[in-house]
Formats: C-alpha cells, sequence, structure tokens
C-alpha cells in the first residue's frame, strides 16, 4: 500500500474556504497602508542566521531553541526567517534607505518557528509587519498604534481586542533592572520552575512573561521596570498615554509586558483578545532604537508592529464574520463535435466584452446532463449552452440556475447585452 505524503506538523494549508478571509484582511491591510503613506517591502525569507542571533539575541526562546538553521551546500549557515524586522532592518542598511528620509514600510509573509503545534501556534505562519525607520516618536508610535486600532475598527473587532502598553526604558534601565529582578527571584529560588531558573541566568525578564499559574503571586510583588525608567522613555511614554487618550484609545499599562525579543526597547505594546484562548496575542510591537547599530548601520530610532494573520483570521471567525467564496457567474456547457473549441471562443469573446465577469467552462468529455449538474454544483447564477443547433448557427442558449424562467435562443451580441444588464 502507498501512503500519500503530509504536510510537515505546524504548517498549514490554507484552504479556498479559509483563503477568503485572508484576502478581505489583506484588502484592507493594503488601503490602509496606503492611507498612512507605508510603502511595501519585501525582503527574502532566507537570511545570514547571524541577521538573527545578532538581533533578536542569543538567549531568546526564538534564537536558542526555534529557528529553522542549516546549512546550504556552500557551507553557509543560514535560517529561514523567523519575524520580519531583522531582515527589513538589514535591508534598510544594505540598500541605504534610511539616512536621508524616514522610511515608512510594511510586509507581509510567511515567518518560521520551531514551536510546539497548538492552536493558534504554528512553525510556519504569517505576519504582517509594520516599520518606521528614523524617527524617534512618541508621535510616530502613536501612529502606529491609531493605524491598528483602524484596521480592528474596519474589521468589526474594536470591541474584542485590548491595548497593552509598558516600557523598557534605554539599555541602562534594563541592565540595572535586570539585575534587581534576579536578585528578587534569587531570594525567591524555592519558588520558581524550572524554566523560570534557567532564565534567571539568561534572561530574567521572560520569567515575567511566564504562562505558569503558581508563579502568579510571585510575578505580581515582583519590582516593576517603571520604578527604573530613565527620564526620557518616562516622558515619551506619558506623552504617547496623552495621545492615545486624547484618540479615545483603551490602553491597560502592564509592567509585566516584556515581549519575547531583545531588541525591543522604550515603548512596547501588545493587542491581545480573549477569543482565542491562551494564544490571545494577535499584534505586538515597540520600538526598536538600538537594532539598526546592531547590525552594523548608523544609529537610527526605530519603531514597528507584527500581526499574526492566523489568530487575526480566527478572531474573525469567532465573530461568525462570513466570507462566501465567489462563485463563477456564468458557466459554459458545451456538446458535439466542435463544442470545446467553440465554448473556449465564446468565454474569450465574453472576458474581453465584459472584464468584470466572471466566466467558468467546461473541460473535458462529460455529457450534457452532467455538465449541467456541474453548472449547477458551480454555484454559478446562468449557463451557456452550445449544442448542436447553437453551433450550426451561430448562437448560444441562455438557461437561468436560480430562477424560473424559460430557456432561450440569443445571439452573442444579444447574450453580451443581456449579461451586463444582469450582472451590473
Ligand atoms: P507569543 O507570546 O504568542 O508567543 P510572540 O511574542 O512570540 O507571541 P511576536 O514575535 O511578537 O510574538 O510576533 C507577533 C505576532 O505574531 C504575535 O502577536 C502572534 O499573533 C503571531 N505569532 C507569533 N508566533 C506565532 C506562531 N508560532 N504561530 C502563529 N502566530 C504567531
Ligand atoms: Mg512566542
Amino acid at each position: 500500500m502507498t501512503h500519500g505524503i503530509s504536510a510537515i506538523r505546524g504548517m498549514n494549508d490554507i484552504l479556498p474556504e479559509e483563503v477568503v478571509y485572508w484576502q478581505f484582511i489583506e484588502q484592507q491591510l493594503r488601503a490602509l497602508f496606503a492611507s498612512y503613506g507605508y510603502i511595501e517591502i519585501r525582503p527574502p525569507l532566507l537570511e545570514r542566521t547571524e541577521v538573527f542571533s545578532r538581533s533578536i539575541g542569543v538567549a531568546t526562546d526564538i534564537v536558542a531553541k526555534e529557528m529553522y538553521t542549516f546549512s546550504d551546500r556552500n557551507g553557509e549557515n543560514l535560517t529561514l526567517r523567523p519575524e520580519g524586522t531583522a531582515g527589513c532592518v538589514r535591508a534598510v542598511i544594505e540598500h541605504h534607505l534610511a539616512y536621508k528620509k524616514a522610511c515608512r514600510f510594511w510586509m507581509m509573509g510567511p515567518m518560521f518557528r520551531y514551536e510546539r503545534p497548538q492552536k493558534g501556534r504554528y512553525r510556519q505562519f504569517y505576519q504582517v509587519g509594520v516599520e518606521a525607520l528614523g524617527l524617534p516618536g512618541p508621535d510616530i508610535d502613536a501612529e502606529l498604534i491609531f493605524m491598528s486600532q483602524r484596521l480592528w475598527r474596519q474589521l468589526g473587532l474594536s470591541d474584542d481586542l485590548v491595548l497593552q502598553l509598558n516600557s523598557l526604558g534605554d539599555s541602562a534601565t534594563r541592565e540595572k533592572y535586570r539585575e534587581v529582578l534576579k536578585n528578587y527571584f534569587i531570594t525567591h529560588y524555592d519558588q520558581l520552575d524550572e524554566d523560570s531558573k534557567k532564565r534567571l541566568e539568561t534572561n530574567p525578564l521572560r520569567i515575567l512573561d511566564s504562562k505558569n499559574r503558581e508563579l502568579e503571586t510571585l510575578i505580581q510583588d515582583a519590582p516593576k521596570i517603571t520604578q527604573f525608567l530613565d527620564e526620557t522613555s518616562r516622558q515619551n511614554l506619558k506623552t504617547l498615554e496623552a495621545l492615545l487618550t486624547e484618540a479615545r484609545i483603551r490602553f491597560v499599562l502592564n509592567s509585566r509586558l516584556v515581549r519575547g525579543l531583545d531588541y525591543y526597547d522604550g515603548m512596547v505594546f501588545e493587542w491581545e483578545t480573549q477569543l482565542l484562548g491562551a494564544q490571545g496575542a494577535v499584534c505586538g510591537g515597540g520600538r526598536y532604537n538600538g537594532l539598526v547599530e546592531c547590525l552594523g548601520g548608523e544609529s537610527i530610532p526605530a519603531v514597528g508592529f507584527a500581526i499574526g494573520m492566523e489568530r487575526l483570521v480566527e478572531v474573525l471567525k469567532a465573530k461568525q464574520t462570513m466570507f462566501p467564496i465567489c462563485p463563477p457567474d456564468v458557466y459554459i456547457v458545451r456538446v458535439g463535435e466542435r463544442g470545446g473549441e467553440e465554448g473556449l471562443l465564446l468565454a474569450e469573446y465574453l472576458r474581453d466584452e465584459l472584464p468584470f465577469l466572471k466566466v467558468l467552462s467546461y473541460m473535458g468529455e462529460g455529457g450534457f446532463k452532467q455538465q449541467l449538474r456541474q453548472a449547477d454544483k458551480s454555484g454559478a447564477r446562468i449557463a451557456l449552452i452550445l449544442g448542436e443547433t447553437e453551433i450550426a448557427s451561430g448562437k448560444v442558449s441562455l438557461k437561468f440556475l436560480r430562477e424560473e424562467k424559460p430557456q432561450q435562443i440569443f445571439s452573442k451580441e444579444e447574450i453580451k447585452t443581456i449579461l451586463m444588464s444582469y450582472f451590473s
């Protein structure tokens, strides 16, 4: 017995019934980005491994255990991108894009992380990212949040997503805070789980992000980063809060929000939903002022966010927003010796004359009845029939598939006129 080949675990086929959701969101996104003056950039999916290890940080979960890394045939150490920002910044530096003027980019595509597959967490998943380089904020920070909020509004999700906000301060702040936090957890070492004990050395801030409920009180009582913020970060956060309040965007200050990538500094945020269970983060972002320099460019400030597309689609589905697949308008049924050829030519004629029309042609050897059954199944509203008589007289029969109306025979020009008024 032969076995079929299945997809790799955690890598999904996005099937046609689902693609309609994706296309709807993508359409909204393109229009939204254009209205804010953001332009698209498309870095490759594969980069040198150091692009990610240097920027995301070697002690993070992503770099330590989640990357798809391999040597290519030339012995180069390469990685499938686990996120988009690092590659975008690499491109910006390589092509000198952001030194003379500020840049506002968006991008969309698959990311790869070797995570434990579960609902809302996959090994290939799609992100839509936005990156603004060369602007110190907090005005641009507010713009990014306004933009994301506008998207939720357009998708009818305003009430389903909550904005969490924090600041991670400058690098001196985080260094100081890391020590304070480490000391705090050391004094409660016995209460920590194995994961957190490991993080104590490598990345103590990530303990704050633990999903272990038994650590809840311990984490709640930990010193807060807010107490250690440098003056600029404190001021910027305050201004951003005021801008959000002006714009009537609700937010929750969450001093435990640390994000999983080392390159973040200053303001960070996440949009969360209750509709998806444990994987509730739909969009995350923040400032990464040190990243351009860290990857070898001149120091320029930057900020960005990424939306998880699968989770956004799930939220729309949870809200029972329906997007039916668009059926064809017209289905061409043809019989007889010259039917196949005439059918294809009729379809081309209609596409020339009525570019908005969706035309599906029957292909293959099936009989008249079988072809009509296919026409019905396709969801088309009209079947155009080319039988022996029609072909001999250069005409076409028109049959309404969803209405009780008599079938009638017309010239091609008449068919064009009828379809034009019927489908406009
Ligand atoms: P999480 O806390 O859920 O692991 P994260 O902090 O690792 O998320 P980011 O790296 O900030 O996520 O990515 C931004 C967004 O991409 C997330 O908010 C989420 O919506 C989505 N995302 C991240 N990892 C995955 C994954 N493995 N599968 C599906 N979506 C993901
Ligand atoms: Mg993660």
